[in-house]
């Protein structure tokens, strides 16, 4: 459709050519670069030192520079744009907000406020176009812009939420005004990103094109040649409170089912707005900067926000070039087919072995299934498909940098498979389990090479949990660990790094969880109950409900090997679950485990039970996490907090299970501890570790 190209100064990057007009970004430390052009005014955002846009208070500043000269000397049009091959913009730079006071917070609002309602009022054509991803206030920006063209592969959202926010420049009142209201705000309250088709037929975008024809784009709007929807149409019918009061009061009743107010008060806040305000843009402006100020006090969002940080210092610990190009994965089950399929994905090469040929052809669909669900356009997924190669001969090892086993738990035919990789594995090329029980120490002497093996414990399923343990015994070299984190890094996933201690870090911790919940139901609390503390408490799902998904042939399995490796008194391991195991009844993928789930994901939903129900599950999961700590299995208290949160989702709001011992406090937790011990026994005794924190 838009196929002129009227000789543009395209940026060179790599693969990636923007289409900037005649500005030519990057050079000086200013944000915004501009450049006018057949009398088009193109604004380019591109921060100095950085990688990716964030929407700082400079960004705004720069900005209302700009908006400045537009409005002195209007042009034909504007094009606004990022300059950066990553995308739009990551949204607000948030590192300031921790030092703000809630009156600056709202001063610095209404700054940008009135930065970006000038913009919103300039008399030219105003055209934004998003590359990648807009989120947040960058999402904002071109919001405050008539036009959106969006280039193929773009997204936008507000994934404020989930840092205890909602949006905060505008974004409660635009985006309401330009989609339909309901959508808009499923948008705002679930944070989820929207991606380019989803967009458009939102309204979201005007245009989708490909980054070669973005100037034809903007001509055909600066030709008033492009039809849309006229935007609003869907808000009127939301401008009578009666039907927004309804509207609302459905909202509240699924955000609650998913983030409670208690936990989560932002959605309801926004909710609260809309209800309030929804037919009157000035007053929803009023009140968003203000609500947004409030919530930024909050110890929800304070704790999300650190949760955020510590999500970024382990994506940092990943970041360099990891020099692995070939993968070769040992194992096509569960994790192995996953594990292959989401590296190939992220771009390694990988081959894939199996002693099946069943597994081998399953895991090309499913690698096919997560390509859709990650978005992938069919030239990318085709691409995927093309690196993941099924090896049933295992051709792949010798090219290999990498080969992670995930051959079954048994020590006895990792070793035999370890053995059988000698004199074949290419010379420095690093082998690595994915043993969720058994001991790097009792399996390396089977290994090729001691020093270049290592433990990379994933979660299941792989595309989804995002943490990767990264498991040294006393003889791996660093090298080797500083390029399995890489890996990890490489494959968009989050390294944590542990030493081989029995479960690792995450499997000691949890492991007390789930078994307590089980002598809980021995003692006849129903299961119900057991799950709905925890969830009440902050979980994503109760333990019951875990154990099931985990699968109970698995839960058994490593409590029986932390029981038998732990010098620690554990929840004895229920006859119940060895009664399951042994039918059959494995959990979820049996169809059947303490739930029947032939019927769907159960919902327990039932309040009652012992009075130290919840305390009785959580703070031995907090003592075990201390007894790591002590151990120097896991490096510091950050780490911890976030290896719990990315791998079993422990109550983000908290902060982390350290963070939340320190918020409650360490002398209230001991004397909770010494109580339980007096009434249940010995696996409740307070880890030494405690005085150190
Ligand atoms: P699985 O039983 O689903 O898959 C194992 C696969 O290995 C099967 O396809 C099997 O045919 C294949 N296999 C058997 N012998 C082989 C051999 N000699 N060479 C090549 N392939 C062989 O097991 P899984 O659940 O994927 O577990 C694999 C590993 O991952 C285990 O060490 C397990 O502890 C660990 N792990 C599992 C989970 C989980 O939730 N399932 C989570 C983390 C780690």
């Amino acid at each position: 459709m838009f196929g002129s190209n009227t000789g543009p100064v395209l940026r060179n990057l790599g693969e990636t050519r923007l289409e900037c007009g005649p500005v030519r970004p990057g050079a000086g430390d200013t944000a915004w670069h501009q450049g006018r052009d057949d009398d088009i005014v193109w604004l380019v955002l591109d921060q100095a030192d950085t990688s990716i846009n964030k929407v700082s208070r400079d960004v705004i500043q720069a900005l209302a520079a700009e908006v400045d000269k537009l409005e002195r000397d209007p042009p034909r049009a504007l094009v606004i744009r990022s300059g950066k091959p990553a995308g739009f913009a990551a949204g607000a730079d948030i590192k300031g907000f921790n030092d703000m006071s809630r009156d600056q917070m709202s001063d610095l609002l209404r700054q940008g406020h009135e930065v970006l309602d000038r913009l919103a009022a300039l008399e030219c054509p105003t055209i934004c176009v998003v590359h990648g991803a807009a989120l947040g206030a960058g999402l904002e920006i071109a919001l405050a812009c008539d036009w959106r063209i969006a280039v193929q592969g773009a997204s936008f959202g507000f994934p404020e939420v989930k840092l205890g926010l909602h949006p905060g420049l505008g974004g409660t009142f635009r985006l309401p005004a330009l989609i339909d209201p309901t959508e808009a705000m499923t948008l705002m309250l679930t944070g989820k990103t929207a991606h380019t088709d989803k967009a458009e037929k939102l309204g979201l975008a005007d245009v989708i094109t490909q980054e070669r024809h973005v100037r034809a784009a903007i001509e055909a709007i600066v030709a008033d040649k492009i039809d849309r929807d006229q935007p609003g149409l869907k808000a009127r019918a939301f401008n009578l409170a009666s039907a927004r009061t309804l509207a609302a009061q459905r909202m509240r009743s699924e955000t609650q089912k998913k983030a409670p107010k208690d936990h989560y008060p932002a959605p309801h806040a926004l909710i609260d707005l809309w209800e309030k305000h929804g037919d009157d843009p000035a007053a929803m402006q009023s009140a968003e900067i203000e609500s947004f100020a409030a919530l930024l006090d909050t110890e929800t969002s304070k704790n999300l926000r650190r949760v955020f940080f510590l999500q970024q210092d382990l994506k940092n610990d990943g970041r360099e070039e990891d020099g692995i190009r070939q993968v070769h994965v040992i194992g096509a089950g569960a994790m192995g087919a996953e594990i292959a399929a989401w590296a190939a994905l992220k771009g390694k090469s990988v081959t894939l072995g199996d002693v099946e040929l069943e597994p081998l052809g399953k895991t090309v669909s499913l690698a096919r299934k997560i390509c859709k669900d990650q978005h992938l356009s069919s030239i990318e997924t085709r691409n995927a498909l093309d690196r993941l190669m099924p090896d049933p001969k295992g051709y792949g090892i010798a090219q290999a940098d990498l080969i992670v086993e995930a051959a079954p738990e048994t020590a006895d035919l990792k070793e035999k498979i370890y053995s059988a990789l000698s004199d074949k594995m290419k010379e420095g090329a690093i082998l690595a389990s994915n043993t969720s029980s058994l001991r790097l120490k009792d399996l390396r002497g089977a290994a090729p090479d001691a020093g270049r093996f290592a433990g990379l414990h994933f979660f299941n399923p792989v595309s989804k949990m995002k943490l990767v343990e990264v498991v040294r015994h006393d003889g791996t070299e660093d090298e080797v660990v500083d390029r399995l984190a890489r890996f990890c890094g490489a494959i968009d996933r989050l390294p944590v790094r542990v030493t081989d201690y029995p479960g690792f870090l995450v499997n000691r911790a949890l492991t007390p969880y789930l078994m307590e919940a089980m002598v809980l139901m021995d003692e006849g609390v129903e299961k119900e109950k057991i799950d709905a503390a925890a969830i009440a408490f902050g979980m994503p799902m109760g333990p019951v409900t875990l154990s099931d998904q985990v699968g109970l042939d698995i839960c058994l399995h490593v409590a029986e090997s932390l029981t038998s490796h732990l010098d620690k008194s554990m929840p004895a391991i229920s006859d119940r679950l060895r009664e399951k195991v042994e039918a059959g009844d494995t959990g979820k993928k049996a169809g059947r485990g303490f739930y029947d789930w032939s019927k769907g994901t159960p919902h327990p939903d039932a309040a009652g039970g012992p009075d130290d129900l919840t305390d009785r599950m959580i703070l031995p999961m907090l003592n075990a996490c201390v007894e790591c700590l002590r151990q120097n299995v896991v490096g510091s208290v950050d780490e911890t907090d976030a290896a719990m949160i990315f791998a079993t989702g422990f109550a983000p709001f908290r902060g982390g299970p350290m963070h939340y011992a320190r918020t409650r406090g360490v002398d209230a937790i001991l004397q909770r501890l010494d109580d339980l011990q007096d009434r249940h026994g010995d696996r409740f005794v307070p880890d030494p570790g405690w005085q150190d924190l």
